[in-house]
């Protein structure tokens, strides 16, 4: 790979494509924002992780003008409850432009956050007693949503003061309507200091990213407002962000996203990233030129638009298989697997894949209320492969759970234990009164306990004697004698259930058959969890691998219920083998045989999974 730095390259890539556009105006109509150099060109995207990309002059300062809007807008909403904001000032677009002087006629309020209007009006249910009070938590406020402690621009500021004319009579025009109670001049000193907040495009695509996580600053950790504050800011971002031009921005690039007439952009990728852009030539509305090609091409590039084909429901459920079609890793004879075969038929597993949110989860929903209609109790839901279930999806599947409430069907979630993100699954279990859900580790153990079941159901009842020698399989083909042989040489273990039989890491001088019982073969993923990976019954060797290497043992092996197992030292064995080599011969190969079966089980099920 050329450069690996891929989100990094693309954007400066789209930056020089982009830099010869110098169509549009650089804004004078604050005095001070006419000094700029017209030319300057800037690009930042952040995630939610926090990764930084930045080209051009992206460490530019500018004041931030009404980029701070929406920013205030999602401060008053934390401060004051959206309520209380409402009352001051809607959510409706004005196709009118940004500094218009128009209030809703039946309300007297500003039609929304967005416009100077909407803006001033937020400002005031932001405006404190003291005007030192207030700019100090205006900019603790912005400096939180950047990551960094943020400045005014006392020139712009003083600038705008001097010359805000119509910012003034917008104020005015709404204490004569009482839309507004403090002094105009105390509003419009926060006001136009939030506008000369000095950001640069780093600053700004941070700001976006905080949007972008709901409200946590993805670099400092810190969160600044709650989900609900960021989900009404987005909204109106989205119908009212870039002034006039909103309607046309929303079918072009379908993002949420707030232009300033200093010739900043910033946008919001929800869950994804933030991204910010800073040109100052400006079209006739009064958005960023570049700005606005910027953020068009980099959601045309990668689908970003909020309406655009994101995710293929139709994989949702990767696998669906009966208990007769696939069983579990148990080892079983020949009786017992008929009765499998004949009677397990009640057991269904569906392996699920991806995102669970509405959508995905309807899918779920509607395919276990088919199988349940056709006669499955039990279904086992396999919830590896699912990164998340989000509160649509949960939602959903807490109705389903009520639905099988009372009829006697159960789920078994797999997988779903230590997993963050889908604690919200683990939780439902507390108040699943009905006894519906089932938390199980994983598939197979689901699956291992209902053959069980109707196994003993079906009168067969488990195996209690002890097995003789001759029945184990790596001893297969031994005559009486050497069987004897073995015999004086072996040792029997008992274990109590959940008694660890071998343990990882340790040497590997001995190996047990079982004689009767069952044992789980787990790998340890970290300190509390581990994975079942094989089951182990009567007749089976554990740990046979040693007579091979003599390494390190590479599981740990622990007994379901009972166990009682016969060992051989490895040392005994190739005493033994000194004298009769036949012994060691038909081992080896009674080994060789078995793992060209687990080899081709593993075969098998790849391709069952293709
Ligand atoms: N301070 C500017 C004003 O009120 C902000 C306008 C803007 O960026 N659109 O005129």
């Amino acid at each position: 790979m050329r450069d690996q730095d891929i989100v990094g390259a693309y954007l400066s890539r789209l930056h020089a494509e982009i830099s010869a556009n110098r169509d549009g105006e650089v804004a004078t109509y604050i005095p001070e924002l006419g000094r700029v150099d017209p030319d300057k060109f800037g690009i930042c995207a952040v995630t939610i992780d926090g990764q930084v990309y930045c080209t051009g002059d992206w460490d530019s300062e500018v004041s931030i003008q009404s980029v701070s809007k929406p920013f205030m807008y999602g401060a008053a909403l934390s401060e004051h409850g959206r309520e209380r904001v409402l009352e001051h000032v809607g959510v409706e677009p004005t196709g009118e432009m940004f500094n218009a002087i128009v209030l809703d006629e039946a309300t007297n309020r500003p039609f929304n956050p967005m416009v100077n209007a909407g803006a001033i009006a937020t400002s005031e249910l932001m405006t404190l007693d003291d005007r030192s009070d207030s700019t100090a938590r205006m900019l603790d406020i912005m400096s939180r949503f950047a990551g960094r402690d943020l400045d005014i621009d006392t020139s712009v500021f003083r600038s705008e003061h001097d010359t805000g004319h119509r910012n003034r009579a917008i104020a005015y025009m709404m204490l004569n309507t009482a839309m507004i109670r403090r002094a105009p001049e105390d509003v419009l000193d926060l006001y136009f200091k939030q506008c000369a907040v000095l950001v640069n495009c780093r600053d700004l695509a941070v700001m976006a990213a905080t949007l972008a996580a709901h409200g946590r600053n993805p670099m400092t950790g810190d969160r600044v407002i709650a989900p609900d504050n960021v989900r009404d800011v987005l909204s109106v971002m989205a119908s009212c962000g870039m002034y006039d031009y909103a309607g046309q921005w929303g079918f072009d690039v379908g993002l949420p996203a707030k232009s300033g007439v200093s010739g900043l952009i910033g946008a919001v990728v929800p869950g994804q990233l933030g991204l910010a852009v800073f040109s100052p030539r400006l079209d006739a509305v009064g958005n960023s030129v570049r700005g606005m090609e910027v953020c068009r091409r980099f959601a045309e590039d990668f689908g970003l638009h909020s309406f655009s084909e994101r995710t293929d429901l139709r994989s949702v459920i990767r696998r669906e298989y009966r208990s007769g079609e696939i069983q579990s890793r148990n080892v079983r004879d020949g009786r017992e697997i008929d009765i499998i075969r004949r009677d397990a038929t009640e057991f269904a597993v569906l392996d699920l894949q991806g995102p669970l949110f509405f959508g995905a989860m309807e899918r779920v929903a509607r395919r276990v209320g088919a199988l349940v209609s056709k006669g499955v109790r039990e279904i086992a839901l396999d919830f590896r492969r699912v990164a998340l279930v989000d509160t649509g999806g949960l939602a959903l599947f807490v109705r389903l759970v009520d639905a099988l409430g009372g009829t006697g069907v159960t789920l078994h979630l797999a997988e779903v234990r230590y997993r963050d993100s889908l604690s919200g699954l683990v939780d439902l279990v507390t108040d699943d009164a009905d006894g519906v859900l089932k938390i199980v580790d994983d598939v197979d153990g689901a699956l291992a306990d209902y053959e069980n079941r109707v196994i003993a159901k079906a009168g067969l009842t488990q195996e209690t004697q002890k097995l003789a020698l001759s029945d184990h399989a790596v001893f297969e083909g031994l005559d009486a004698g050497e069987i004897a042989q073995l015999q004086s040489i072996a040792g029997t273990l008992s274990f109590a259930p959940g008694e660890v039989m071998l343990k990882a890491g340790d040497d590997a001088k001995a190996f047990l058959t079982v004689a009767r019982g069952t044992a789980s073969v787990t790998v340890p993923l970290g300190p509390e969890r581990a994975r079942r990976v094989a089951s182990i019954g009567p007749g089976q060797a554990i740990g046979e691998m040693a007579l091979l290497d003599g390494g390190k043992r590479s599981a740990n092996i622990v007994a379901d219920g009972p166990v009682l197992a016969y060992i051989f030292s490895v040392e005994s064995i190739r005493a033994l083998s000194d004298d009769s080599p036949r012994i060691m011969e038909k081992i080896l190969g009674n080994m060789v045989l078995s793992l060209t079966h687990r080899l081709r089980r593993t075969n098998d099920e790849l391709s069952a999974m293709e």
